[in-house]
């Protein structure tokens, strides 16, 4: 890349961040929410955003593009179209109508289940991870444990934002991991 597009990247890299609103105290009190509508309703910079996200995914030349809700459906979709690949969502658990395979993982308090349909992955298949946000990194963790529970290979996962203070790579295995934004 040359320094003029390394420039215009940065600037535009910088226009998205301005664009992810913190919003103290939300869903409860000490959570710094960030909130990615701003960025949503920016043309330019929404677009701009899919585009580094489809190319740090084009680099893993993943067959299909799967994120979890609702968030991960937001940036997922035009990725997969992006780089011409499908798209499989990842539910909670009671929201998908076919057969389904489940995985649960660990909150502060309680559990989750997340759920994908059982034919949503191919044996072998090669899949990328998408989501808007990387926190404690426990809903990709499960997420991965579907794709692989259904003989399919996560081949990568890409973030918008990493909340690099949570570590949520450690609970990733060493999976290789992007994120055009890190706090
Ligand atoms: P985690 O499982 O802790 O990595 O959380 C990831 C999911 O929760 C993602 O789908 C995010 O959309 C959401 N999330 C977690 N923390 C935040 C936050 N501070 N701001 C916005 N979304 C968050």
């Amino acid at each position: 890349m040359n320094q003029a597009n390394n420039k215009s990247e940065t600037a535009l890299i910088a226009g998205i961040d301005a664009l992810i609103r913190d919003v103290p105290d939300f869903p409860k009190p000490g959570i710094v929410f960030k909130d990615i509508t701003p960025l949503l309703s920016n043309a330019l910079h929404f677009a701009a955003s899919i585009k580094f996200l489809a190319d740090r995914c084009r680099a893993k030349d993943p067959q299909i593009v799967a994120g979890p809700e609702a968030r991960g459906f937001l940036f997922g979709v035009p990725v997969a179209m992006a780089i011409d690949t499908g798209f499989a969502p990842i539910r909670k658990k009671g929201k998908l109508p076919y057969r389904t395979i489940e995985e649960s993982y660990e909150l502060e308090y309680g559990k989750d289940t997340v759920a994908v349909h059982a034919d949503a992955f191919s044996p072998g298949q090669k899949v990328i991870l998408v989501d808007d946000v990387l926190a404690t990194g426990g809903t990709m963790a499960a997420s991965k444990r579907l794709v692989e529970k259904c003989g399919a290979t996560v081949v990568g996962a890409v973030f918008l934002i990493e909340l690099g203070f949570l570590d949520g790579r450690s609970r990733l295995d060493g999976l290789p991991i992007e994120s055009l934004i890190r706090y």
